[in-house]
């Protein structure tokens, strides 16, 4: 037996089956059309913003990293619900663009960019996130010949990272950012060339889950942001500080403190020096905004048994949920949240592997998870489904096309 992740509160049971947004799976799959589906839950993703609301300062505010999920009723539910958004492509450009968002409250980062979307981003009056001195020129260049003064801010790569994250984005050689040191001379250009100079980025990790990691973290943030200014002599309009809060997948995972994080971050910001009263600070989030208000839920379609061990066989898999098979980031694989949805807290009787429908040995769910008797047509839950799920899996892999998502 292998345990699983915790499963996230707010959902409840109805008539022996799991409820998401006070509705039985059975009665969402069949509004849906089948399985596999991806279901959100609207409220879920308010309360998450509302408690993060309130146990951050005051003057810090939430950008939603749209690589996260950008299944486009969410996009527009959770565009009316943060103070700006994080885009990294040219198509996710187009994502925000068509839900006439306000462009000003959004910024570009991610590298490589073409010069291609650097035209669409500064067209539309995006802030660009420079990842390096390359871009800045590019960026400049087009800004140019499109007529516009471009918004720009530089991403840094900070010479420290965050402590226990999943996924490291600073510290050393990295392919973000513009290396700390040389910032300054690069920020001084761009004020001097006459750019709206929008501030820094720095991002330094993911999926952290202990309150003193991200609070060092942040501290260290502020402290490099202020150096690189003070040192150029540019003012900071902007501080987009990174996120990195995780949330809990597997067993044993505690929830991020984010009072205390919100306690330490009010301390840190008392007494700004005068030249940095002005600045607007930001959180960028994906997971922690949407991660546990998503459920994959996926139909049994087969079960047999190899060797002494029960398979339950799904309708889904990897295709979906990358991150859940383990092949996403991680390095060994641990159980995420599961539990057959169709008899949701039914007594264990068995232990059994839940794996996909995709003909490769990756395509597990859960590994030796202690389960009700489940036959061929009962429905599978997994949890903590709702950021890098759907919009993070090879969905066009072996065929089978991509899930079937819904808010509700
Ligand atoms: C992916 C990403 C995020 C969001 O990360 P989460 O772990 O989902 O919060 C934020 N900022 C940047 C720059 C990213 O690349």
């Amino acid at each position: 037996m292998k345990p699983t992740g915790p499963i996230p509160s707010g959902f409840s049971t109805i008539d022996g089956e799991l409820a998401i947004a006070g509705r039985p799976v059975s009665s969402l799959v069949q509004e849906a059309g089948g399985t596999p589906l991806f279901v959100y839950s609207e409220e879920m993703i308010e309360q998450r913003i509302a408690a993060l609301r309130s146990a951050m300062p005051a003057r810090i505010e939430i950008n939603y990293a749209i690589k996260a999920n950008s299944f486009p009723p969410v996009l527009s539910s959770i565009s009316n619900l943060v103070d700006g958004m994080d885009i990294a492509s040219g198509g996710e450009l187009e994502m925000v663009q068509s839900l006439g968002y306000d462009m000003d409250r959004v910024s570009f980062a991610g590298p490589g960019k073409r010069d291609s979307e650097l035209e669409a981003a500064i067209a539309a009056g995006v802030t660009l996130n420079l990842e390096s001195e390359n871009e800045a020129t590019r960026a400049v260049k087009i800004a140019e010949r499109v007529g516009t003064r471009p918004k720009l801010a530089i991403r840094v790569n900070p010479d420290f990272d965050l402590k226990g994250s999943g996924m490291k984005m600073g510290g050393g050689p990295k392919p973000f950012g513009i290396d700390a040191v040389r910032v300054p001379a690069l920020a001084r250009d761009l004020a001097n060339a006459g750019c709206d100079w929008r501030g820094l980025h720095i991002f330094t990790g993911s999926q952290a889950l202990s309150a003193d990691a991200v609070i060092e973290m942040q501290a260290e943030v502020l402290d490099l942001a202020f150096r690189i200014c003070d040192e150029a002599g540019v003012d900071l309009p902007k501080l987009n500080m990174g996120g990195g809060f995780g949330i809990p997948y597997f067993a044993g995972d505690e929830p991020l403190d984010i009072a205390a994080v919100g306690v330490a971050l009010e301390d840190k910001l008392r007494g700004l020096k005068d030249k940095y009263q002005k600045t607007r600070f930001f959180i960028e989030l994906g997971r922690f905004l949407v991660g546990e208000a998503g459920v994959y839920l996926t139909q049994i379609v087969d079960r047999k048994v190899s060797h002494g061990e029960t398979y339950l066989v799904t309708d889904g898999g990897l295709h979906h949920q990358l991150a859940a098979s383990g092949n996403f980031g991680t390095v060994v694989r641990r159980n995420y949240p599961v539990a057959i949805a169709s008899r949701f807290g039914a007594p264990p009787v068995e232990t059994a592997n839940i794996v996909g429908c995709l003909c490769t040995p990756l395509d597990r769910l859960a590994d030796k998870v202690e389960v009700p008797q489940a036959e061929i047509g009962d429905i599978v839950a997994v949890f903590c489904a709702g950021a890098y799920g759907a919009s993070a899996s090879p969905s066009e892999f072996l065929g089978h096309g991509p899930a079937r998502e819904m808010l509700v």
